[in-house]
């Protein structure tokens, strides 16, 4: 398996001791895409952060390409996320007083073996837009702009956490054909959290969480058979 989360538990102690995640196991082959559904407050983010390597588990493991990620020491886990994940989150934190192009190019240059900015930025459609400033693109733009700064040190891993969360319907539908577009044209695996339901269609798998629990999943398996 290309991911792997198994037994997976956190809790947080805040006076009183919640159990974020209680045992969760999820997996997903090399190119899939995932989406991970259900209500606020049942471990989504925290789940996805401890895959990226931005939070630490209590117990179980988690394996993205045969690394065991919940092994790592500090300066491997800067490693992990400098060069093998990407983060797309719903609001799509750009640097406002750096254009495009250069927001691009603050991740590849420092990234060791990056995409080109101009093949990023034609992947997303924005090629002609490279010299303009975030407050010069609509919300769906930005987040294109996002998306490719994501994609450009051509992580192995995309997590995106709720990267529709901000956008109407039609620009949503944008967004996430730009993802599955990524997804085939570079190969990266997906892994998305959403509350829309309707985009657990484009999954090749979709994993319902409930309580800190997966407590559904679901391969679809006619997009598998389509590959
Ligand atoms: P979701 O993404 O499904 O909305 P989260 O993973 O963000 O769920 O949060 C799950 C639970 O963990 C919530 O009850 C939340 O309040 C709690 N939680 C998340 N982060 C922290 C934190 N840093 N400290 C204390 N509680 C937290
Ligand atoms: P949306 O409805 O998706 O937010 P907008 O109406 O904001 O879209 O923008 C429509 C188009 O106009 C976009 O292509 C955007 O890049 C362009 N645009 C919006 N604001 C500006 C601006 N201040 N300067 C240059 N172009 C802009």
């Amino acid at each position: 398996m290309f991911l792997s989360v198994s037994n997976l538990t956190k809790s947080y102690n805040t006076g009183i001791i919640t159990h974020v995640l209680k045992g969760v196991n999820l997996e997903m082959k090399r190119g899939q895409i995932g989406v991970i559904l259900g209500p606020s407050g049942s471990g989504k983010s925290t789940l996805m952060n401890i895959i990226g390597g931005v939070d630490s588990a209590d117990s179980g493991t988690v394996e993205v390409d045969g690394e065991r990620i919940t092994g790592l020491n500090d300066k491997q886990l800067v490693e992990y996320r400098r060069e093998s994940v990407g983060f797309v989150f719903q609001f799509y934190n750009l640097v406002p007083n750096l254009t495009v192009a250069e927001n691009i190019e603050v991740v590849s240059n420092i990234s060791r073996n990056p995409l080109q900015t101009d093949e990023v930025l034609s992947a997303v459609g924005l090629f002609n837009k490279k010299n303009r400033f975030p407050r010069e693109l609509s919300g769906g733009e930005q987040q294109r702009v996002s998306i490719a700064r994501a994609i450009v040190k051509n992580p192995k891993l995309l997590l995106c956490d709720e990267p529709t969360g901000a956008l109407d319907l039609e620009t949503s539908r944008g967004v996430l054909s730009l993802l599955q577009k990524v997804n085939t044209q570079f190969g990266t695996t997906i892994l998305m959290i959403t509350h829309n339901s309707a985009i657990a269609g484009m999954a090749h798998a979709v994993f319902r969480m409930r309580d800190g629990e997966i407590a559904e999943v679901r391969q679809n398996s006619e997009l598998i058979q389509a590959e």
